[in-house]
């Protein structure tokens, strides 16, 4: 198990020793965990180690103890100041080691989904947004290999946003703290293949259809695959949006948007050049 807490703090949280307690479980390696605390045998008696009597005094400290280590991670927690943990390129490493482990079947199984609900039951600090398709191939926490906790995942056919989601995206970055968005695009898509198939579709499939037709149409002048070309322009298009629409306000120079082609035949996610590298921080 390896554990890099140390460097994982955000400087920008000032959390100190507080970051280093709620960073220290988002920060351990493939999928490893600490053990739960064992019910060992009380410690030996030895003059470094004496055995204090549980008087009433003792009692009261370890309460206002107690008390102040939680209403401090409680503090942290709403405010979002220790959230994340991890920088951008470290979420996006983790993302990589994670898929990797999900392409050749390592993927940390069985989870220790109790611990995990555990530590997230009263806050959460995703360590990356995932702006993925509702396809149900595509589950973000089983293609990166994570649990709960783990991944602010937003939703819908062809992986678009609206007024919605680019709120719920809002949300993640900042009081969450997360600050690495990742759209992910995939293999096979139905919402493309519609988009391809005709301009417009009835009902509120419509709405998804006709979104996607700027993609579909520049894709149609690239050489190549069509629907993989309208699947990678739309993903560009979306992390545009969310660079332009979204409102980060002071986090946005920190904010660091991937694109993802997902490939349903291998399991393995394509990267393409960060977003953020043609537009940092521009729009807030
Ligand atoms: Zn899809």
């Amino acid at each position: 198990m390896a554990i890099s807490a140390a460097k994982s703090i955000r400087a920008s949280t000032g959390a100190g020793i507080s970051g280093f307690l709620l960073c220290l479980p988002f920060t351990l390696e493939n999928g490893d965990y600490p053990a739960a605390p064992r019910t060992s045998m009380p410690p030996a008696i030895s003059p470094s180690n004496p055995i204090v009597p549980m008087n009433s005094l003792n009692v009261v400290r370890r309460a206002v103890a107690s008390f102040a280590v939680v209403s401090l991670l409680g503090f942290l927690s709403a405010t979002g100041h220790a959230a994340g943990c991890l920088n951008p390129a470290e979420a996006l490493d983790r993302l990589k080691l994670g898929n990797e482990r999900f392409v050749v079947n390592r993927v940390s199984d069985p989870k220790p989904t109790a611990v995990r609900r555990a530590e997230t039951s009263r806050h959460q600090s995703p360590f990356a947004i995932i702006v993925g398709c509702a396809d149900s191939r595509v589950g973000p926490e089983t293609v990166f290999d994570q649990t709960i906790g783990d991944l602010f995942a937003v939703r819908v056919a062809g992986n678009l946003v609206d007024d919605f989601a680019l709120g719920s995206l809002e949300y993640a970055v900042e009081p969450l703290g997360t600050r690495l968005i990742v759209v992910l695009g995939h293999q096979r898509c139905g919402a493309i293949s519609a988009a391809i198939a005709a301009p417009d579709a009835p009902h509120h499939i419509g709405n998804i259809v006709r979104a996607l037709q700027p993609a579909v149409q520049a894709a149609r002048g690239r050489p190549g695959d069509l629907p993989r070309n309208a699947t990678e322009i739309n993903a560009e298009m979306v992390a545009a949006k969310i660079r332009k629409e979204a409102h980060f306000g002071a986090a946005a120079p920190e904010v660091v948007i991937v694109a993802g082609y997902y490939v349903l035949d291998t399991g393995r996610i394509e990267w393409t050049k960060p977003e953020s590298e043609t537009a940092p921080g521009s729009g807030n």
